[in-house]
């Protein structure tokens, strides 16, 4: 299992992780098989955002004995309201349900305590303004019951200002090759990567819609405002696929696909064993026509270069390095084999490029940026 460091926080996560929210309603024997599982096969990162205290209850006793080994998340403001999953913003109820999460899972801390699930505008004020679950988390770590905060949400702009507010580690977004278009992404995950606030996948699969059979599809993707667009769906992904587009992408530390059995677990983790042309996903993404004509996806399907550049890389880091040019960038850029300066213009990426994009002008601007 590959690890990443969860941005500013330090923590090594697994590059893929597990949510949890597809073991609801299956037996104890079962929970703990996939979650021992996950814990044999290297995944130290888990999501635990439901409430329900039978829930609760049995993935507590699953992770009981193995509590150094895995990093546990929290969400404030993820609540019960008539035997189902309800959201609140009131900090008292938040603080309830989690002083019950530290007794379920028989731990005193949470490794990531999010905000949870916040979309517009308006949501986003509460959650921040004085009074509001923001400042109780922030109690929370400075009592030790949370190494980091974190925020959840589908909307960029505000998951943008999250980043940007000082007050956020950790940013946790849908992330797919369905939703690669979506405005307002890349300028988010830029600010992630220059205030060094860690991007956490979710939604890998887009609620497993991805991965379903069907030609034609409609899928709800969330717009910077919150209002859904319709996206059309033209052809089979694989596991891998999503996965690899999602672990391409600037500033993601790891992604949490929502697995309910072990064979579901295998499908995702065959991703270390799969080779280049299994993992290629950019003719897929040409084929949603939800892309920018001129964006890196950091594909590589533009390889092999004869100055051995890896040019998603540099794309990567010179995308990243907009916002801000950090140290830990230009040590980043410093450390490849072979950088934008080497390149000898001879076009060959530009002609294998799907996107459109520019190589020869990017390398150029990233050896004059890193220079
Ligand atoms: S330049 Fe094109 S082919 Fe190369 S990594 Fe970027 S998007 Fe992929
Ligand atoms: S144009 Fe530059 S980056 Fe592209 S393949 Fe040729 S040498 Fe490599």
């Amino acid at each position: 299992m590959q690890t990443r460091t969860l941005g500013r926080t330090g923590i090594e996560v697994s590059a893929i992780s597990l949510g949890t929210e597809y073991l609801i309603n299956l037996p104890q024997e079962h929970v703990d098989g996939v979650i021992h599982y996950a814990i044999e096969k290297g995944i130290n990162y888990f999501d635990l955002f439901y409430g329900l205290p039978d829930f609760r209850d049995i993935l507590g006793r699953s992770f009981r004995g193995y509590r150094d080994r895995v990093h546990l998340t929290a969400h404030l403001g993820a609540i019960v309201e008539n035997g189902q999953y309800g959201l609140s913003r009131d900090p008292q109820l938040a603080l309830q349900y989690f002083e019950d999460y530290l007794r379920r899972y028989h731990t005193d801390y949470v490794d990531v305590l999010f905000l949870h699930n916040s979309d517009g505008q308006q949501d986003y004020d509460t959650l921040m303004a004085p009074g509001g679950l923001l400042e109780l988390a922030q109690r929370l770590q400075r009592e030790g019951k949370a190494r980091a905060i974190g925020f959840s949400g589908h909307t960029a702009s505000t998951a943008r200002q999250a980043a940007e507010s000082g007050a956020i580690d950790v940013v946790m977004f849908p992330i797919n090759l369905a939703a690669n278009a979506v405005p307002g992404k890349r300028e988010l995950f830029q600010a992630c990567a220059a205030h060094d606030v860690a991007l956490v996948a979710m939604k890998p699969f887009a609620g497993g819609k991805l991965l379903q059979a069907e030609s034609r599809m409609a899928l709800e993707i969330y717009q910077s405002g919150g209002d859904p667009m319709e996206l059309e769906k033209r052809g089979a992904v694989t596991p891998v696929q999503c996965l690899h587009y999602v672990l391409s992408q600037v500033g993601v530390s790891t992604v949490v696909p929502g697995c309910k059995s072990i064979a579901e677990l295998d499908q995702a983790l065959a991703y270390w064993e799969a080779d280049d042309a299994a993992r290629d996903f950019s003719e897929l993404l040409v084929a949603f026509a939800q892309y920018e004509t001129g964006a890196c996806v950091y594909c590589n399907h533009c390889l092999p270069c004869p100055s051995v550049i890896d040019i998603g890389q540099v794309n990567r880091l010179l995308d990243m390095a907009t916002t801000e040019l950090t140290p830990a960038l230009r040590a980043a850029y410093a450390a490849l084999p072979a950088s934008g300066a080497d390149c000898i213009q001879c076009g060959a990426c530009e002609a294998r490029c799907p996107f459109g994009v520019a190589v020869i002008d990017r390398m150029e601007q990233a050896a004059a940026l890193f220079a």
